[in-house]
This record gives structure tokens, C-alpha cells and sequence, in this order.
């Protein structure tokens, strides 16, 4: 029988904490500028997944006060095809936010893509341009899961300043973004990936441990120093369901504190596009 020593970091509570205040932020946006912030989001193509992904945003944006566009092209659209509705939502006055939902069908490059969204209408933080920001650490649109491990590690109350931070997963959407904002906060930061030699010895380092892997439950108590923070960004669909990078029954008994998977940094994605949306329309006024 397990036994959970850790406390659970609810993910929902926090984003909805986030969201209540985004909300309140737009309306008084509104009054001072006139308008709402608004959305655009493009689907290229009708994967199931990305048509709930995007159902979801456009959802949470009514939520919050915000306007949202959709647009929805053919499966055979081309990458100039994209590239033209890219460049015109950028320079429409009426959107502050573009995201292109990923995956893209094989005909088109998604860096290209990526690469030609305004930079300060780019709320999902992956431009070059942000990107780039971010390294020089004078962060502009941060990528929304990354900045959602901050809210939660924030909202916990996790002193960061001198921790050994262990960051599992080097991705651009997600371990990259959040070594650079780990180190910002001042943290000591190591980066693990798929080379990295004797994985258990270097996480259990960690102060707070953060596992963006995408391999059901690869990080067990082994992984894990006593009392450590554990983040688990990744999602993974098994045959039992839903799970996340981390082991959750045995590395609970040995964590301080853990996030649940669903329910810990899913539904903080959401949450911080709508403040993304938010800071870049206050940005263009
Ligand atoms: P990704 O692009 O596939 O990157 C995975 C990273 O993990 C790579 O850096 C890879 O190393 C590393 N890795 C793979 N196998 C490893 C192993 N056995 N040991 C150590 N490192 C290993 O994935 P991602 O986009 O960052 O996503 C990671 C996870 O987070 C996925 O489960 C995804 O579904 C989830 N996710 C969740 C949210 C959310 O809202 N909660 C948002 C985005 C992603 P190399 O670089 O050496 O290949």
C-alpha cells in the first residue's frame, strides 16, 4: 500500500486563481482602452486532438472577457498559404495574439512558420525573436507551460534562489524555456536529456525536479531526493489511462510536494495564454 507523504500541488486551483485574475485585469483593460484583447488562432487540417486543443482556448478566452478568431484551413493548405494568413494577422490591427496549433501537416515547416509570427503577438512564446529574449534574460512572451511551472513552483512557495534546480528534457517547447527561467529566478540548473549519463544520480540532486521526457512514469523514487519539489510536465496516453514522466505512488512518498497528473501543470497552459494574450495587448497599446 502506498502511503502519499507529499502534498499535491493542484494545478486546477492555481490556474483558475490565474484566470480569475486575468479576467479582472481585462475588464480593466477594457475600461482604459475601449476594446478587448483578442486571439487568433489557425488549425491547419482536422486532427482530433488539436480541434479539443483549440475548442478548449477559445472557451477559456470567452472566460476570461477576451474575443477569439478561428481559422480553420484544408489539410492540403500550403506553407505559403499559411505563411499568408500568418503575415496578415500580424498586421491586423484588431488581434493581439496568433497561435498556430502544431502539429502541421508534412508539406509545411513548422519553424518557418513559427518564425514568421510577429514577435509581440507570438503567445506562445516559441518566435526566435522570444526565444532569444528569453536566453538574454529579458524575457518578452514566455512559452505558456513553462511559464506555468514558474506560477506553480510561485505559487508553492518554493525559494529558488541557490536550489538545485534538475530540468529532465531539452525541448524548445518546454525544458530549454524552463532552464532559462529556473536560472533566472537563480536557481543552479542542470539539464538532463536522452545522453545524459546515470539519470537516477543526476535528478536526485535536485531540489526541485522537473521531468519534460514524454516516457510514462521514467523518473521512480530512485530519481528523487527527499523532500524534493517534483514538477511533472509530461502527458502521456497509456492503456491505464493518463500519466505523467514521473512514477506518482512511489515518488510521493518520498517528495515534499508533487504535481498530479492530469491536474498539474495541464491546466496551467491554458491559463498563462490567456495572460500571454493579456500582456501583449497591453504591450501594443
Ligand atoms: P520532446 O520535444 O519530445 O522532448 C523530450 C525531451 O526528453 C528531449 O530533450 C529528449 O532528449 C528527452 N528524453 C527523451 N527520452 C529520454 C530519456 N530516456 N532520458 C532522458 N531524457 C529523455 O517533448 P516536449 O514537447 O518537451 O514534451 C515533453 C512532455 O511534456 C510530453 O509528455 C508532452 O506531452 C508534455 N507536455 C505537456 C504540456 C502540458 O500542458 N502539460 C505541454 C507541452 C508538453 P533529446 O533532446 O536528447 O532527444
Amino acid at each position: 500500500m502506498s502511503t502519499i507523504a507529499a502534498r499535491l500541488i493542484d494545478g486546477k486551483a492555481v490556474a483558475a486563481k490565474v484566470r480569475e485574475r486575468v479576467r479582472a485585469e481585462v475588464a480593466a483593460f477594457e475600461r482604459e482602452s475601449g476594446r478587448v484583447p483578442a486571439l487568433a488562432t489557425v488549425i491547419v487540417g482536422a486532427d482530433p486532438a488539436s480541434q479539443i486543443y483549440i475548442a478548449n482556448k477559445h472557451k477559456a478566452c470567452g472566460e476570461a472577457g477576451m474575443r477569439s478568431v478561428h481559422h480553420e484551413l484544408d489539410v492540403e493548405t500550403t506553407e505559403n498559404e499559411l505563411l499568408e494568413l500568418v503575415g496578415q494577422l500580424g498586421r491586423d490591427e484588431q488581434v493581439d495574439g496568433i497561435l498556430v496549433q502544431l502539429p502541421l501537416p508534412p508539406q509545411i515547416d513548422p519553424d518557418a512558420v513559427v518564425a514568421a509570427i510577429d514577435p509581440g503577438k507570438d503567445v506562445d512564446g516559441l518566435t526566435p525573436t522570444n526565444a532569444g529574449l528569453l536566453a538574454h534574460g529579458t524575457p518578452g512572451l514566455v512559452p505558456c507551460t513553462p511559464a506555468g511551472v514558474m506560477e506553480l513552483l510561485r505559487d508553492e512557495g518554493v525559494d529558488l534562489k541557490g536550489a538545485e534546480a534538475v530540468v529532465v528534457g531539452r525541448s524548445k517547447l518546454v525544458g530549454v524555456p524552463v532552464a532559462r527561467l529556473l536560472l533566472s529566478a537563480n536557481a543552479t540548473v542542470t539539464v538532463c536529456h536522452s545522453r545524459t549519463r546515470d539519470l537516477p544520480a543526476t535528478c536526485r540532486r535536485a531540489d526541485v525536479l522537473v521531468a519534460a521526457v514524454g516516457v510514462p512514469r521514467l523518473l521512480g523514487a530512485d530519481a528523487v531526493k527527499p523532500g524534493a519539489v517534483v514538477i511533472d510536465v509530461g502527458m502521456n496516453r497509456t492503456d491505464d489511462g493518463l500519466c505523467g514522466d514521473v512514477d506518482f505512488d512511489p515518488v510521493a512518498e518520498v517528495a515534499a510536494a508533487i504535481t498530479p497528473v492530469p491536474g498539474g501543470v495541464g491546466p496551467m497552459t491554458i491559463a498563462m495564454l490567456l495572460a500571454n494574450t493579456l500582456a501583449a495587448a497591453r504591450a501594443r497599446v
